[in-house]
């Protein structure tokens, strides 16, 4: 049966009405929206799967084949604050789709079987806590560091779950969700400008680039802004500001790395005072492990240097951090396969933003992913939007790649 995209941008367009306001989707993990968002996925379903939320709130639904071993297909329904229609839903769909046509062209009994799921919290928007689902499915996931997160309200992320029926201490049994696993892939937004600029639909993802995200503070002292003479000023914000112009030199010497000041919090914060303590954040990217490891480096020592030019202290702490994920090299082929056939020409490229791909592929799972075009590289902005025809393609593209993995798992099923 050929795949029907055109339902997948229907059920895109319902999902957005249903969680959605003028502002951008709403489907913050663990809120009120996010839950309607999962129940209504849940009420489309109207097949012989069995479906379940895993110790870590991720969402399975599964076609049970003759063999056990599983074609995972997936992405995630949450988004962020004022978010875009198609970052990680066009995956969830456009999977339940293909798990769909599967379904009838196999009379409901496909050789392998076949899964769809929807990762609980991919982008950490609330808690600071990316791919919170799929790093508990991949075994990477560290309770004590995250346990005390709390919101801009207060919530501790331990009672957020709980609200949602996930007990933090008992989310590792997640990993239990890899058994029989063979492959996973997963459909994304670019989120970026690459396809767009090359006038192409679709690319294949080589992996995603490392990931070293810190806290930085630093210590100055609050004085008031009348009666304190430059000259004797000890501006923690100053000494942030200069590391904020810091970091691009920083990226600029490699070609595909980026770094990122994407908060600054002054303290007392009232225009009348010196800042005396400033918090910023730093996100750097970079495919290459040797790469990221040398900005961090640099970053830090910069920022010790900024700090002692203001009369200031400064202290790191890391958030989180994320080696460089290489995807399977047999995927990318049948990816590359796929969306040649689809879209006549393909693009490899990587990853900047993270997925949960890179979680699974870390456990030891092939996995690839496919991109496809987002107009004028917006995301995580209500702006996002991919056209329609791009929208068929890349659903027509991915159901030929599930397919071409299919049997390739197939044929490894009689070597078993
Ligand atoms: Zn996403």
């Amino acid at each position: 049966m050929p795949v029907d995209s055109l339902r997948v941008i229907s059920d895109l367009q319902a999902l957005r009405a249903l969680t959605a306001n003028d502002d951008g989707a709403q489907r913050i993990a663990w809120s009120p929206t996010w839950l309607k968002a999962r129940a209504w996925f849940q009420s489309k379903n109207g097949l012989p799967v069995e479906h379940h939320y895993d110790a870590a709130g991720n969402s399975w639904t599964t076609l049970q084949g003759d063999s056990d071993r599983a074609l995972i297909l997936g992405s995630h329904l949450d988004s962020v604050p004022n978010g875009g229609w198609l970052d990680g839903c066009l995956g969830v769909l456009a999977a339940f789709e293909i798990l769909r046509g599967l379904a009838e062209d196999f009379q409901n009994k496909p050789p392998i079987t076949i899964r769809v799921v929807d990762w609980a919290d991919e982008e950490g928007a609330r808690f600071g806590r990316s791919l919170f689902g799929s790093s508990a499915f991949g075994g990477t996931h560290t309770i004590e560091a995250d346990r005390n997160r709390i919101d801009r309200d207060g919530v501790r992320l331990e009672e957020a779950l709980r609200r949602c029926d996930v007990e933090i201490e008992g989310i590792g049994k997640a990993a239990a969700e890899r058994t029989n696993a063979a492959a996973y892939l997963e459909l994304h937004i670019e989120q970026g400008p690459v396809l767009e600029a090359m006038h192409l639909p679709l690319g294949v993802v080589l992996g995603t680039k490392g990931v070293e995200r810190h806290a930085i503070t630093f210590h100055g002292q609050e004085a008031h802004s009348g009666s304190t003479p430059m000259a004797v000023r000890r501006d923690a914000l100053a000494a942030a500001a200069k590391l904020a112009l810091e970091v691009r030199p920083i990226a600029r010497k490699h070609p595909d790395a980026v770094a990122t000041i994407g908060s600054v919090k002054t303290f007392p914060g009232i225009v009348t005072a010196v800042v005396g303590r400033c918090e910023t954040t730093l996100d750097m990217r970079d495919l290459d492990a040797g790469v990221l490891a040398s900005m961090l480096t640099e970053a830090r020592a910069a920022s010790e240097r900024f700090a002692a030019e203001e009369g200031c202290t400064v202290d790191w702490s890391k958030i989180w951090s994320i080696e460089p994920i290489p995807f399977d090299a047999r995927l990318i082929e049948f990816c590359d396969e796929a969306v040649r056939e689809t879209a006549g020409a393909s693009h490899r490229l990587p990853s900047g933003p993270l997925h949960d791909a890179a979680e699974v592929a870390r456990a030891g799972i092939p996995t690839v992913m496919m991109f496809t075009q987002s107009l004028a590289g917006l995301s995580h902005n209500k702006a996002e939007n991919t056209k329609a025809e791009d929208l068929s393609l890349a659903v027509q593209a991915f159901d030929r790649l599930a397919r071409k993995t299919l049997s390739w798992v197939s044929t490894q099923e009689g070597t078993h």
